[in-house]
């Protein structure tokens, strides 16, 4: 496929480094560029709010944990002093130092539990009004009931994933009733699928990568109509679920007497696989806050398909493997080899930058983590705190409120979390490296 151009691309400097695993930092030359910057509008995330809301009592009902917040699926997002002392190794972090606790969100324990819930729960809302399940003026609450868990019962929800995805779409799909497929990559951890089999959800395991799991699944679910396919590489709805944190991201500045400007920003860091969460959250920030947020993604040098498809312009078109990377990574949540199309064009006008992380670093920075702020996020999530480590290593930080976006943690069995913690202890110092 294109050899012709992959060889042109590789005479870049920045493909060379892409492509020899070097960390690199990319300033996106087109942000802030762009008649249309927000092709999708205000009015579409404020409808996907309040489908959730719609939907806050039944979630209340079926997820108990989610009581607290009257069914509404949110993370805290709190300062960590002690971390921020802990990354300053080299020179300071002006501002502060935030932590966007995504790792703990109810039900899925990660980013997942945004986009993924509400895509179910949006089919769930379209099947249950064609059928006459949901009429005009009823609770949610009768999603729940005997009488509609017995018409889910012969849907069929299917989705790709390398993991976390998966567990969010087949918690949340159980819970409604429907037969779920998960087709996984050879990058998921065996936790995950156990944890899905344990949920009753049938697992396929592809000995190929991402892309390819997403492929087949799409393919299987094609062929049969009674089955829905929740596609990460091209779903809006997904999208849309992932930008209504923006408007709870701003709630909960205004609770905290946090007021972003543009000399004094938001700057957050988002880990990014396929593109799909970090894109979602970004553009929602980008909508709502303007000129008062910088966002900048993070990947792993094995598998930054989202900076290669931006930077050539290729977007979806190019793999990670046409320039030579494995797409390997402990960052199991960000192992993707192609990045979303769809998401890529849209994040062209939006997002400042991007930067890669070497896998070695990941292990070190949960540690610090740990042992600072007794926090527990998981490898991908680990991936976030580049921007501030590299910004304060190289100076030129600029002051603002600093956020990490924690993507995933909370259901890694303590077992696993424990034994990668000790063995980033031992590495911590090779972090400044
Ligand atoms: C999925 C995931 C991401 C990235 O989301 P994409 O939509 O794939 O870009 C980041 N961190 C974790 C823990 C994830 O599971």
């Amino acid at each position: 496929m294109m050899k012709g151009r992959i060889k042109e691309y590789l005479k870049n400097p920045l493909i060379q480094k892409l492509s020899n695993l070097e960390e690199v930092f990319w300033e996106n030359p087109k942000c802030g560029n762009g008649e249309n910057m927000f092709p999708i509008s205000l009015e579409e995330i404020e409808e996907a709010e309040a489908r959730l809301l719609r939907f806050a009592p039944l979630i209340e009902k079926v997820f108990p944990e989610t009581k607290e917040d009257n069914g509404v699926i949110e993370s805290p997002l709190i300062e960590i002093p002690s971390m921020k002392k802990a990354l300053e190794n080299k020179g300071e972090i002006p501002g502060k130092l935030y932590l966007k606790m995504d790792s703990h969100l109810p039900i899925a324990g990660s980013i997942k539990a945004r986009g993924g819930i509400y895509e179910v729960l949006k089919h769930t809302e379209d099947l249950a009004k064609e059928h006459g399940i949901l009429k005009e003026g009823d609770s949610y609450e009768v999603l729940g009931t005997k009488e509609s868990r017995d018409f889910f019962k012969d849907k069929i929800i299917q989705v790709g994933s390398t993991g976390n995805l998966g567990l969010s779409i087949g918690i949340t799909s159980a819970a409604i009733g429907y037969q779920v497929i998960v087709h996984m990559s050879a990058d998921a951890k065996q936790w995950k699928k156990d944890l899905l089999r344990e949920k009753g959800v049938i697992v396929k395991e592809y000995s190929s990568d991402y892309s390819l799991a997403v492929k087949e699944g799409r393919r299987e679910s094609n062929e049969n109509p009674n089955s829905y396919f929740i596609d990460d590489e091209n779903s809006k709805d997904l999208f849309l679920g992932y930008a209504v944190a923006a408007k709870r991201l701003k709630a909960q500045l205004n609770d905290l007497g946090m007021v972003p400007t543009k000399e004094k920003p938001l700057i957050l860091y988002l880990p990014c696989g396929v593109g799909g969460a970090p894109g979602g959250v970004a553009y929602g920030c980008k909508l709502i806050f303007q000129d008062a947020v910088k966002i900048y993604f993070v990947e792993p040098t094995h598998a930054p398909c989202m900076l290669l498809g931006m930077a050539t312009e290729e977007y979806g078109n190019i793999k990670v493997s046409d320039i030579g990377i494995d797409g390997k990574t402990i960052a199991d949540g960000l192992a993707v080899g192609q990045s979303s199309g769809f998401v890529g064009e849209i994040m062209d006008p939006i997002i400042n930058g991007i930067f890669t992380v070497e896998d070695r670093r990941l292990l070190p920075i949960m540690a610090f983590l740990k042992d600072t702020e007794d926090i527990i996020i998981e490898p991908s999530a680990c991936s976030a705190f580049i921007g501030p480590l590299y910004f304060s290593n190289y100076g030129d930080l600029q002051e603002g409120y600093h956020i990490p976006w924690a993507t995933g943690g909370a259901l890694v069995p303590s077992s696993i979390a424990n034994k990668e913690i000790e063995e980033g202890r031992k590495l911590k110092d090779t972090l400044f490296l």
